[in-house]
Order: structure tokens, then sequence, then C-alpha cells
């Protein structure tokens, strides 16, 4: 054996050795975690201790920068722990999550029940009644007719993603749109090129739950704001900026929100969009819902900040949820790594799509948007009869009030069986079980039916 593999055999033996222990030093430090998990069950205290992470992770970054380790790695390694210890926690604690309802499992159970004749008055899920556009029927035809029915380009086709830049404005070329099949694809693909796992993100509750989702599928760590009706859903700044440490990567931004319909005025976008630059996080903002705004909105595209991803959709403006046509606007590095994983996944949305897509840019969408508000102001007015508290949504399709007793499941599952749904208010956050939400995508006489049953449902509550 010559020298260079003797070496090599001792320092392999060195790093065998090390992983070895490691991975014992996790075991029994996932032993601890266990033990606090019943300790804080039988003290019926909350598995989340923000406080004693920081703490950890001070101590960690100091040990780093003491050692001369990376300490992003550091963090990441910690992250990971971290994850694992609420992990088998929560596996303790009688905090245990029950599969969680959310307006999509309402959805499903509400499809069965009509799958037996049962008559179902939809105010769960936010699909526009309406028809798409009939420009959008002839070109699906033509799409035939002309053979557009090949692989495309993984970004999209170029035609569509120049009338995607110019609908957006501001001097977005097409290299920098990537045509995703729905908006939720153009959610998965950023978050999940942009993080890694232990690595972690903010999102302001009441959020639509994919955030969340996306994340724990890489294995980032989602970081909750809370936001309160009575604040009229406005972000806490000083809190946001708390809660940002040097794991932190990106904020999630959806306005117009679903679920509650508000807008966050210029003044605190401005603020927001200082800090992301300040710790150089990435903004991603879904604004699918950017059509139905009933006053001024103003994308994030407008603060000029390089990390931003803009998410877009047909679904909601043309009422083409079926068609999964949407879309992300970033800059050409954040585009491509997101293309990346559309051509891993999917190779390009269906060419036929994108044809109806381009159709679809060409119509006028005012009309749904003033029925929207119109029955956005009817729910409203009907709620406040009912003594429901909510904040009038500036745009969106929904209204999130506040139950004036009782709990969002029960009552859920009481409106469903009298043939109401509605999406509990669980769904988009486990502070809001005093919530649900009630979706305008129905006609006014539906939805007044729909909302009579439920002021009944309300009146028999304990
Ligand atoms: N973002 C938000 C906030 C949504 O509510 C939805 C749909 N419910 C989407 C994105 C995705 O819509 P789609 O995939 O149909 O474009």
């Amino acid at each position: 054996m010559d020298n260079t593999s003797e070496e090599l055999d001792i320092l392999r033996d060195k790093v065998r050795g090390l992983t070895i222990e490691i991975m014992r030093a996790v075991h029994e430090r996932m032993e601890f975690a266990r033990k606090i998990g019943e300790v804080k069950n039988r003290l019926g205290i909350d598995i989340k201790d923000e406080k004693v992470e920081n703490d950890i992770r001070m101590r960690v970054m100091l040990l780093a920068e003491e050692i001369g380790m990376s300490t992003e790695f550091a963090l990441q390694l910690l992250n990971v722990l971290l994850a694992e210890s609420e992990h088998v926690q929560v596996q303790k604690s009688e905090q245990k999550i029950v599969k969680k309802q959310t307006h999509l499992s309402i959805f499903s159970k509400a499809r069965q029940l009509e799958a037996s004749g049962k008559k179902i008055i939809h105010m769960e899920v936010g699909e526009p009644d309406y028809s798409a556009p009939e420009r959008v029927g002839a070109a699906l035809a033509d799409s035939f007719k002309m053979k557009y029915y090949h692989y495309t380009d993984t970004q999209g086709i170029a035609k569509l993603r120049d009338a995607i830049a110019t609908k957006e404005g501001g001097g977005i070329s097409k290299d920098q749109v990537v045509v995703t099949p729905g908006g939720r694809f153009a959610v998965f693909s950023a978050i999940t090129s942009l993080l890694r796992a232990g690595q972690e993100l903010i999102v302001i509750e009441p959020a639509w739950p994919a955030y969340k989702e996306c994340a724990d599928f890489v294995g980032a760590r989602t970081k909750i704001l809370r936001t309160t009706l009575e604040n009229k859903w406005a972000p806490d700044i000083k809190q946001l900026e708390d809660i940002i440490n040097s794991s932190t990567k990106m904020i999630v931004l959806n306005y117009p929100n679903n679920p509650t319909g508000k807008v966050l005025d210029h003044e605190t976008m401005e603020k927001i969009v200082l800090l992301a630059k300040e710790h150089g996080l990435y903004l991603l903002s879904d604004e699918v819902y950017a059509d139905y705004v009933f006053g001024e909105f103003r994308s994030i595209l407008k603060y000029d900040y390089a990390k931003s991803i803009v998410v877009g959709s047909f679904s909601k403006r043309y009422a083409m949820t079926g068609f999964r046509v949407g879309y992300g606007i970033a800059n050409k590095d954040i585009i491509s790594r997101m293309a990346r994983v559309q051509a891993v996944a999917i190779t390009s949305v269906a060419e036929p799509m994108q044809r109806a897509a381009l159709a679809a840019l060409e119509v006028d969408p005012s009309q749904n948007i003033q029925l929207m508000k119109s029955r956005l102001g009817f729910v409203c007015s009907k709620l406040k009869k009912m003594s429901l508290r909510c904040v009038e949504p500036d745009g969106a399709m929904y209204v999130y009030p506040k139950l004036p007793k009782g709990e969002d499941l029960p009552i859920v599952e009481k409106l469903l069986e009298k043939g109401v749904a509605v999406a509990p208010g669980t769904g988009f956050g486990d502070g809001y079980k005093r919530f649900v939400r009630i979706s305008a995508c129905q006609p006014e006489k539906m939805l007044e039916e729909g909302l009579d049953v439920m002021a009944s449902v309300i009146r028999e509550e304990v």
C-alpha cells in the first residue's frame, strides 16, 4: 500500500467514526426532544417556542464563527434538527395533527354528497360560476385544426409570454416569464427551486395553505406572522422584522388575499420591500386575484426589487380554472431555476391550453370583476344583518367573517348536512377556528339561500 492510499484510509476512518458519533448524538438529542414533548403535553404548553429556538440559533451562530464553520451551513443543520424535534414532539403530544380540514377537503366531501343525490350550495371553493370567454373555445378548436398540439418551449410559447409581459407592463421581457400549469405550479416551482431544507420562509396568516405545503415538500420551515380581524388583517411590520433571522430566505405575500380580500396599502408594501432588501430575501407575491381589485393595487413589480417573483393565473380572471394556465414573472435567473423544475416535472404546459390563454388575454374581464364586487357587497351586508363581523374585502372573491359563537369545524359539518358548503377558518391557519370563508362564486340568489341556512345553524349553537 502506498503512502497516499494509507493517508486516505486514515482520513476516511476518521470521517466514518465522526459520522457515527454525530448520528449517536442526534439520536440522543431526539430522545430528549421526545421527553420535552411529554413534559409540554403534561403541562399543556405549546410545542413551538420561538424564544428557545432563537437562543439556540444564537449559540450555534457564535460557535460557527468561533470554530470557522460556515454559519449558513451550521444554521441549515440546526434547522433540520429543530424541525425533527418539533416533529417528534407533535407525535408525542395530544396536539397531534388530526387531518386538517380545508376548503378542498370540504369541496371533496360536498362533491361526494352531490354524487349521492344531495343538492349542495357551493360557497367553499374559489371557482367562478360564469363561463370562460367564447373566444377561448374558438382558440381551442383552432388549435386542433392547426395542429397546435405539440411540446412547446418549457417556459411557454413566445407569443403568450410576450402577451403576459405586455399585460403586466413595466419593461418586462418574455424571458422573464414562465407559463405554468396554474398559478399553483408557479408557487411550487418558486418555493422548491429557491429554498433548501432547513431554510425558512415567512407566511402571513390567514393564508392559502399551499405555501406551507410547498415548503414542507423541500423540508423548509414556515414561520407564521398572524394578522387579526381587529387590525383589519394588516401585518405588524415590527413583528415581521422580529421573526426574520439568518435562515430566512423568503416572504410570501398574497394580495388581494385569499381568504380575507385584504389589499395592503402602498406604505406597508414599501416597508416590506425595504425589509426584504435589507435581509436579501425573496418576495414571492401571489397575485392571482390581481384583477379582482375594487380600489388601488400595485403589483410587486412596481417596487423594482430584483428578488421578487409574481405569480399570476388565468383561473380566476376568466373563469378558466380547469385549463390550468398560470405564470411566474421574475428576473431571468429565478425564471430559469423555476423552469428547470418545470422541465423535470412536466416538459411544458399543454399547447392548446396556452393558445386558449393567449386568446383570453384579448378579452376584457371587467364584467366578471363588477359581478364579483356586487356579490361580495351583498354577502357583507347579509353577514352584518346576521351579526357576523367581517372586514369588507378590497378584492379577491371571498369574505372571511368571525362566528359570533361556536367553532368552525362543527358548524361547517352541520352546514354540509343541510346542503351548504363553506370553508373552515382553520384551513387558513391554526389560530382561526372562529372564522369561516365564504366564496362569492355563486349567483346572488344561491348565496342568499346558503347564508340563510348559515344564520339558522349559528342560531342553534349554544
Ligand atoms: N393562489 C391563491 C391565493 C389561490 O387561492 C389559488 C387558487 N385557489 C391559486 C394561487 C392557484 O390557482 P390556479 O392554480 O388555479 O391558477
